[in-house]
């Protein structure tokens, strides 16, 4: 039997661990771009599961490569090869440019691999004495959860009860090159870098950031390191956001879309120089390449080149963005859009909005408190903007 929403919110509330706070809608089925609840209720998913469904819901292609694999295989652990993961490898190497790929399951742990990665390469290759390297991160970061990754957030409310902390990183402003250059010393490693600042509130550097920020760290042989888990994968309009300024990091952290919105993989791409400074028995993870995962993220990857994705997102993303600023009013305070990836800046809390969006069928969430964050899967048509255009007008009056 189905449970009603207001069921499945009270089951949720009382035995849920309490670290998240839903807006009050069950999501029973989806399609596309558009979800369902148990009473029937429609409405338009415009967060995508924080990009990780670029795709759109159920992609049948995604869906037909998940089935086909279930029926064969779905985990082998690493002890033994599995057919799904050399396609998956040559793909995802592909699409990056780069000659190696690790994988794991979630973002945050993609993140903790290109941290190893970058330490061994910092002690092995650039000659860092021991237990020395610094690797350079940015205010407002969101890299993700773990403890290693919580000691260098800049955010009071992800590290509150959380101590003690792993050390080694140091914190610059976003955006600074001058802050940067005067944080480079003889032991930095590395800049972990969001090339666009997604749960910050969508924060795009100043035009030239990136490149300049790249030649400083080849200048200084210092790792250049893109999480692009959140703008991966066209949602910016670009294959990556670091495309928008011609940057190639040494390396690219991926998760979220990777899995198609069907499952979870993350994975780090790099050259031989630095993913090649692991040796079996270095690193890991049980279900890291899973022939079930590896499938689904080869049909994925198939569907963003083949659908032209970052194609899309621009034309698309330009059109929303521009239609928004028509309508903007003197709540507005800033609309800031790469392709479909926007975040419209509100002069008090995002919240309400989103409230009422969602009692219109539009589902947001709320990003860095003041920010609505518009971020639809990247297959919407046209109309499903306009039909989504048309609520968000209401809602500002
Ligand atoms: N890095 C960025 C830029 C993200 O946006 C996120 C998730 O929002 C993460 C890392 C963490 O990914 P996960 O939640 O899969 O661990």
């Amino acid at each position: 039997p189905v449970h009603s929403s207001t069921r499945s919110i009270e089951l949720a509330e009382q035995y849920g661990a309490r670290n998240y706070h839903p807006l009050p809608v069950v999501v029973m089925e989806a399609s596309g771009v558009w979800v369902t609840d148990p009473e029937g209720n429609r409405y338009m998913d415009m967060l995508s599961a924080y990009s990780a469904l670029n795709q759109g819901h159920r992609h049948p292609d995604i869906i037909a490569a998940l089935k086909e694999q279930a029926d064969k295989v779905t985990l082998t652990s690493r002890a033994f090869h599995n057919e799904a993961l050399g396609v998956f490898y040559e793909k995802l190497a592909s699409y990056t440019g780069k000659s190696r790929v690790l994988v794991m399951n979630t973002g945050a742990e993609a993140v903790e691999s290109a941290i190893k990665a970058v330490r061994r390469w910092a002690y092995r290759v650039k000659g860092i004495p021991d237990d020395q390297a610094e690797i350079i991160v940015c205010d407002g970061n969101f890299h993700g959860r773990t403890i290693t990754i919580t000691s260098f957030s800049s955010s009071e409310l992800y590290k509150d009860g959380f101590g003690p902390f792993t050390p080694g990183f140091k914190l610059v402003p976003y955006g600074d090159l001058k802050a940067l250059k005067e944080a480079i010393t003889p032991n930095t490693a590395a800049l972990l870098i969001e090339p666009i600042q997604g749960e910050a509130g969508i924060v795009i550097p100043p035009h030239g950031y990136l490149s300049e920020a790249a030649r400083l760290c080849r200048d200084n042989d210092v790792l250049l390191v893109a999480d692009e888990i959140q703008t991966g994968f066209g949602r910016t309009g670009r294959r990556f956001a670091c495309d928008w300024e011609g940057v190639v990091p040494d390396l690219y952290i991926m998760g979220k879309a990777l899995g198609g919105g069907v499952i979870p993989i993350s994975a780090v791409a790099g050259n031989d120089e630095v993913l090649g400074v692991f040796d079996p028995g270095s690193h890991g993870s049980t279900f890291g390449g899973n022939p079930l995962a590896c499938a689904v993220a080869s049909a994925a990857l198939d569907v963003t080149v083949n659908e032209s994705l970052a194609e899309r997102s621009e034309a698309m993303g330009r059109y929303f963005a521009g239609r928004l600023e028509e309508m903007r009013n003197k709540s507005v305070v800033e609309i800031r859009a790469r392709g479909l990836f926007i975040g419209m800046e509100m002069d008090g809390s995002a919240r309400p909005y989103c409230e009422a969006l969602m009692r219109m069928g539009l589902l947001c969430k709320e990003t860095h408190e003041h920010t609505i964050r518009f971020a639809p899967p990247l297959i919407i048509e046209r109309h499903e903007v306009d039909w989504a255009l048309e609520r968000i007008a209401q809602v500002l009056g």
